[in-house]
């Protein structure tokens, strides 16, 4: 990020796509119906976009088939598809500060982590992948020696991918990245709260040479548009991030229409548990308000319930304390802000809700709890800790998706474990000790996809990101998210 950029400036003058992206061109929805995009940063109107449903499905599917068949890109040279996923990251780059201006003004998050965590995660991803198209072999089979039987990866064929506001552009990327680079034709539904970075990347892609048809971008709700590419016939795969409940409706209408592949990254309520044997109380206690309290806690894998050894509990609440009263909410456009705004103003009733619910069900209060920033129009939420929280509570069992932390004692080790576990979610886990035992063996229990000892954050496009139980099904990053876009095929030849 440029030091010099003022980033208020460049919002005034910035232009915005505001139409469906299908086949290569911007195109109005079929109906001519819009929705209004408003920015949580301040409640102003940004643009009205483009409101897609089943009739705009239909089209995209069939430029995305038509594409797909026609082998320009699935059949493509690996060498030269990977040429163009680099081409298309190099250009994502290259226009860093426009991407990560319209991720913040969609959706309230601080300018530095749109440009360092989100856009700099996308630009990684896309070369990530791009860079392994040429780098994966397929198998020979050890059977009959008078046969050949080989196993070969090809690409599915079309990919929706449905994806959230809290990440727009990196949860997208995620999913175009590898199945990009495994040969798909990929239709993008980003949320209605947030599309405006991924129809501006649709024109990225089509600079840097990804045929027509290939990269379609379809603006909407999701009951519409969603749901229709979810029950189309001619979709192979649908990968969603998204909540639980929605992730269920997609195995649904999987069921009812074509059976096409799922993949499902949902909700969580991220265990973070502290033993009083850990050392470095205020490196934990720093790791473990940024666990919760980044992106405004609108994250899948926010460390919502901190579990700390009954002994060192008081001590260790105080310390986080100290980590929300330093995250204040600020203008997302001022660079020095740590916390933004909530996605909108639906998402803060929501999350002011849950800190009603928490109030009623008898937990402390130890911090914050209110909205703040009124005057700007925007929609901002302190960050908020209730301590001696119950693991039955409401507030330890649901996904509240906001800056609200739920502070639990335990006794033991098994005491910590049998708590961790206790969720329907699955998604994430953290431990902070300094005994590299405790450490393996606790890991080895927590029923989790992730899990990090001694950080909240840990990991990159390397390791598989995915959860346990009913946050999900399949995993994003690393080359088992490659392979989740590919089918395998045997070719069984005989020899004469
Ligand atoms: P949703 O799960 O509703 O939205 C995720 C995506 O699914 C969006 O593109 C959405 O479209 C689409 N969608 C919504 N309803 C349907 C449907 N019936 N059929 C097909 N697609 C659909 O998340 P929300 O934005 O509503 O957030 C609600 C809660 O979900 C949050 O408070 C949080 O708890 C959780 N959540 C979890 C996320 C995670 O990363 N695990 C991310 C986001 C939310 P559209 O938004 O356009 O309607």
């Amino acid at each position: 990020m440029s030091a010099a950029i003022d980033y208020r400036d460049r919002a005034a003058s910035l232009t915005y796509r505001n139409k469906a992206f299908i086949d290569g061109k911007f195109v109005d929805a079929a109906s001519g119906e819009t929705f209004e995009c408003v920015s949580p940063v301040d409640g102003k109107l940004l643009t009205e976009v483009a409101a897609c449903d089943k009739a705009d499905v239909d089209v995209a599917v069939k430029a995305a088939r038509r594409a797909f068949e026609s082998g320009v890109w699935s059949e493509m040279n690996p060498k030269d598809r990977k040429k163009a996923l680099l081409k298309f990251a190099g250009l994502i780059e290259k226009h860093t500060d426009e991407l990560a201006l319209l991720e913040t003004l969609d959706m309230g998050k601080p300018i530095t982590f749109a440009v360092n965590v989100d856009v700099a995660g996308v630009v990684n991803t896309v070369q990530w992948y791009a860079e392994a198209i040429d780098k994966i072999y397929d198998e020979i089979a050890p059977s009959d020696r008078n046969a050949l039987a080989m196993i070969t990866r090809e690409p599915l064929g079309v990919v929706a991918a449905v994806v959230p506001w809290n990440f727009p552009l990196l949860m997208a990327a995620w999913k175009f990245g590898p199945a990009l680079a495994a040969g798909n034709s990929v239709i993008l539904k980003p949320a209605e709260q947030s599309p405006l970075s991924a129809l501006r990347l649709a024109e990225i892609a089509a600079e840097a040479g990804i045929p027509d048809g290939v990269f379609n971008v379809l603006p909407g709700m999701g009951e519409t548009a969603g749901q229709a590419l979810g029950r189309h016939m001619d979709v192979d795969m649908v990968a969603f991030t998204g909540s639980t409940e929605v992730g269920k409706y997609f195995l649904k209408y999987a069921a009812e229409s074509n059976m096409k592949h799922v993949s499902l990254e949902c909700g969580g309520k991220t265990p973070n548990i502290v033993f009083n044997d850990c050392k470095d109380l205020d490196a934990a206690a720093q790791g473990s308000g940024m666990g919760v309290f980044f992106n405004t806690g609108q994250v899948c894998v926010a460390a919502t319930r901190l579990l700390v050894q009954q002994d060192i509990h008081d001590e260790f609440v105080e310390k986080v304390k100290k980590v929300g009263e330093m995250m204040q909410p600020g203008d997302p456009l001022d660079p020095g802000t740590l916390m933004g705004s909530m996605v909108d103003v639906n998402q803060m009733e929501r999350v002011k809700s849950y800190i009603e619910i928490g109030k009623g069900e008898g937990a402390e209060l130890t911090l914050g709890g209110r909205q703040v920033r009124q005057n700007t129009g925007g929609a901002y939420v302190e960050p908020t800790i209730f301590s001696k929280v119950d693991n039955k509570m409401r507030i330890a069992q649901e996904e509240i998706f906001g800056p609200v932390l739920a502070t639990i004692p335990f006794k033991d080790e098994e005491d910590a474990v049998r708590i961790a576990n206790d969720t329907i979610y699955g998604l994430q886990a953290s431990l902070w000790t300094d005994d590299l035992n405790r450490a393996h063996r606790v890991a080895r229990k927590l029923k989790a996809g992730t899990v990090n000892v001694n950080n909240t954050d840990g990991g990159d496009i390397t390791v598989p990101f995915g959860g346990y139980k009913q946050s999900g099904i399949g995993r994003d990053k690393s080359l088992h998210a490659y392979d989740k876009y590919t089918q395998i095929k045997t070719t069984y030849i005989e020899f004469k």
